[in-house]
């Protein structure tokens, strides 16, 4: 039995991740300051003597025993990233500082949640580990752009100055069940919507695209990761190499809901990213032939399944 530290454990990703690993028997510590999480994600681990809930930010210092920390502290969507700019930041670049100190005094691997947005709005289409992203640094997003990339920095250096045993990876646009209704991220935001009967809301003229993986998938990616050989450290892709525009999206919605909601034009976000989609080769090749392999309308209609019942209680 592994000790395992997750934070963000209480968000949509985590909550997801720590049923994995309580299922797996390891012991579970959950860190999380419920910025964006919920205790009803994690309500049902609550009677589990393996699994510790601790109400901290990861701003602070933090100590305790354990073999392995996936760190997923950081809100994720647009809207909440952008709330407070500057916690942003702090949580990825102070949270990075602390859990990689955590790590490296009680030599645990260490596993951190970076994203697709360290490639910005990426000029290289698929976007391969390689490439060096085309980042706004003084931008509405960049917070969260350049707090992850500052984070990635930290880690590297860690790894090569400390020995730290490190793990990153990149995560494309995951959805699924146990997102937060309010989320803001686009595919709760059209399920609600198309739920509602309320108008689904496009950005921009809903051309730009995004590959979108289902949670199972990436947990897998997560665990594989975890476990891969040492000195291995990535940055390595998560992520679905199906490519969508926001109007199929839009479309696949509707047709699942069976929902007559209509489609409304907004103004298109600062620095909103044209395209993006991994090129999924060095998971695939490093992580035992991993692939994101659910297809879009199977994990919409999981997750459909998931709102409607949040919706109707
Ligand atoms: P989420 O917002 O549901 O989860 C983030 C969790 O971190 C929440 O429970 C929140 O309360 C917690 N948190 C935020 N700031 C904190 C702090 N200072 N101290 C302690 N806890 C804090 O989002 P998610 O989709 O589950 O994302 C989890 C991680 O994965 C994030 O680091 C995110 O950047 C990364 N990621 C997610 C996606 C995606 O598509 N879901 C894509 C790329 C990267
Ligand atoms: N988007 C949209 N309508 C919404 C929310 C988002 O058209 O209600 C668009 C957004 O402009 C972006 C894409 O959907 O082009 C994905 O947005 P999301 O916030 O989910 O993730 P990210 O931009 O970080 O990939």
């Amino acid at each position: 039995m592994k000790k395992v530290l997750v934070t963000g454990g209480a968000g949509f990703l985590g909550s997801h991740l720590c049923e994995r690993l309580l299922n797996e028997g390891n012991e579970v510590i959950c860190l999380d300051n419920y910025f964006t999480g919920s205790k009803q994600n994690i309500i049902e681990f609550l009677d589990n003597p393996y699994f510790e809930m601790v109400r901290h930010d990861v701003t602070e210092p933090y100590y305790a025993e354990v073999d392995e920390i996936y760190n997923l502290a950081c809100p994720a969507s647009p809207v909440h990233y952008q709330y407070n700019p500057i916690k942003t930041i702090k949580t990825s670049v102070m949270g990075a500082i602390n859990m990689l100190g955590l790590a490296k005094r009680v030599k645990a691997r260490i596993l951190q949640a970076s994203t697709s947005e360290v490639y910005g709005d990426p000029a290289v289409h698929p976007q391969p580990e390689s490439y060096w992203g085309n980042v706004n640094p003084i931008g509405l997003r960049s917070c969260y752009d350049e707090g992850k990339r500052c984070a990635e920095t930290l880690f590297m250096d860690y790894h090569n100055q400390n020995g730290v045993d490190i793990k990153i990876v990149r995560i494309f646009n995951t959805y699924g069940p146990k997102m937060n209704p309010e989320d803001g991220r686009v595919v709760s935001n059209f399920i609600v919507q198309a739920l509602k009967g309320e108008d689904i809301t496009i950005f921009g003229d809903g051309t730009q695209t995004r590959s979108f993986q289902y949670v199972d998938d990436l947990i897998e990616g997560f665990c594989r990761m975890m476990a891969s050989e040492k000195g291995f450290t990535g940055p390595v892709n998560l992520g679905n190499s199906g490519e969508f525009t926001m109007l199929e999206l839009a479309e696949n919605v509707l047709d699942l809901v069976g929902s007559k909601s209509q489609l409304k034009f907004m103004p298109l976000p600062q620095d909103d990213p044209k395209q993006r989609k991994p090129d999924s080769s060095l998971a695939y090749e490093k992580l035992n032939g991993w692939e994101s392999k659910v297809k879009l309308r199977d994990g919409l209609e999981q997750t459909i399944a998931y709102f409607d019942k949040v919706l109707r209680s």
